[in-house]
């Protein structure tokens, strides 16, 4: 296991002050902070060969242009991709989706085609699956939750019909922490011919990743909750799609030859990257992941699995408090959502700031799984990484008493 008190000296941020005590940052499902190293490789991006990539051939752009595809080699390796021609640079899970949801699905997914996702799905695993099944007259169909909050599989066999041609499903909710078993998923989706697409916003970050592993045909995630920058994330395209794959955007350096009536593709990942692509990002996403691979992500996900217990355990001493999500460690992530009856999650989070706390409220993107499976307006969530400490989580548990105390007990909260 790695020095904790040795991590968080990497990153600065943790150092600040917010309202005149120490910052206690538990918004890390919405976005990490950022180690030194990663803010480093910006800089010395900028400062020492800013360039465009792919282009010149001057020193500075050569330089650019290998870092930019040694930070796609790395992104690669960390997820275990067969080549770095598998990985697009994208700006985040969203833009990598609808990608997908544009190109592959907008052709290949027909009228009277299905298309699977869950319940508990952020807004952008499901929004675009909607527009495709609206315009291509398709139809979108839900695995269940379970009332232990983790996928019901039990009707799997029916939902993957041969008209499925489509699971996307997320690797880690956001709201519930629930990890799906997207290998058994991806295995029985081939089974019929389905194509299957994983939203990895949540577990690239948080544990290790394989996609060669998983099986899965397309995944997303972003490097803004990977401790990297905001403004990149990947699309991993398998081997055995990529070539059904028609680009996204259509303009320089996605060519290979270019007549005044057509055009014709560049090899991938290329395809896919029209324009001058983010490049301080990328490269800053390659030092995120070289800071992740020296920690392992083994451990990473360890020390996650130990402070969501003792959260947990901690939550349970509080009265009045719901929590969500599986209570099986083993597939959960480090994410407790959470309901005081009587005090909105919105006040929730005022209170807890003015004791340096930082959580999120709201229905965190997945407003039909908070509505209509939660049965709650909003959740409050707090959310950990590899630097947050059980002392955080006891100076969160302090600031929520104090903040039960302030709004009175459960019967005065009701009343009011
Ligand atoms: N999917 C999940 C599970 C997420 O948690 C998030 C962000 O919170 C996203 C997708 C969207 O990520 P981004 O906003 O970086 O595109």
């Amino acid at each position: 296991m790695y020095d904790i008190a040795q991590v968080r000296k990497d990153f600065p941020i943790l150092n600040r002050m917010v309202n005149n005590v120490p910052l206690v940052y538990l918004d890390n499902a919405a976005t990490s902070q950022k180690p030194a190293s990663v803010i480093a490789a910006l800089v010395d991006y900028y400062e020492q060969y800013n360039a465009n990539v792919h282009r010149g051939a001057h020193t500075l752009a050569m330089e650019a242009t290998m870092a930019y595809e040694e930070a796609r080699e790395k992104v690669a390796a960390f997820i275990n991709a067969p080549s770095p021609e598998n990985i697009v640079f994208v700006r985040n899970t969203t833009e990598a989706i609808n990608l997908v949801a544009h190109t592959w699905a907008a052709e290949r997914v027909g009228a009277g085609d299905r298309i699977v996702t869950t319940e508990m799905e952020h807004h952008s695993n499901l929004v675009p699956w909607q527009h495709v099944a609206r315009t291509n007259d398709a139809e979108l169909r839900l695995m269940a939750v379970g009332p232990d909050y983790t996928l019901d599989l039990s009707d799997l066999d029916e939902l993957l019909s041969p008209s499925t041609r489509l699971v996307a499903l997320t690797h880690m909710s956001n709201v519930l922490g629930t990890i799906t078993p997207v290998k058994e998923i991806t295995e029985a989706a081939h089974r019929v011919g389905a194509r299957v697409l994983v939203d990895a916003a949540q577990s690239v970050p948080h544990m290790p990743v394989d996609v060669q592993e998983m099986g899965c045909d397309f995944m997303a995630f972003s490097g803004h909750k990977m401790a990297g920058p905001t403004g990149i994330g990947g699309l991993y395209i398998s081997p055995d799609v990529i070539d059904e794959v028609e680009p996204f955007l259509r303009g320089g350096e996605m060519v290979l030859e270019v007549t005044y009536e057509s055009a014709t593709w560049n090899r991938p990942p290329m395809k896919f990257e029209a324009g001058t692509p983010n490049i301080a990002d990328a490269i800053a996403l390659g030092a995120a992941v070289d800071y992740l691979s020296g920690l392992g992500m083994e451990q990473v996900r360890e020390h996650e699995i130990a402070l969501t217990g003792y959260a947990l355990e901690r939550f349970h001493e509080l009265e009045d408090v719901e929590t969500y999500g599986p209570t099986d460690l083993s597939v959960r992530g480090g994410v407790v959502s959470f309901y005081m009856s009587g005090i909105h999650p919105h006040d929730i989070s005022q209170v807890l700031d003015s004791f340096g706390v930082a959580i999120r409220a709201g229905h965190h993107c997945a407003m039909p799984l908070v509505r209509s499976k939660l049965h709650v307006p909003a959740t409050a969530r707090a959310s950990f990484y590899l630097y947050n400490t059980e002392q955080e989580v006891d100076v969160l548990i302090s600031a929520l008493r104090q903040t039960m105390e302030y709004f009175g007990d459960a019967d005065a909260r009701q009343a009011r």
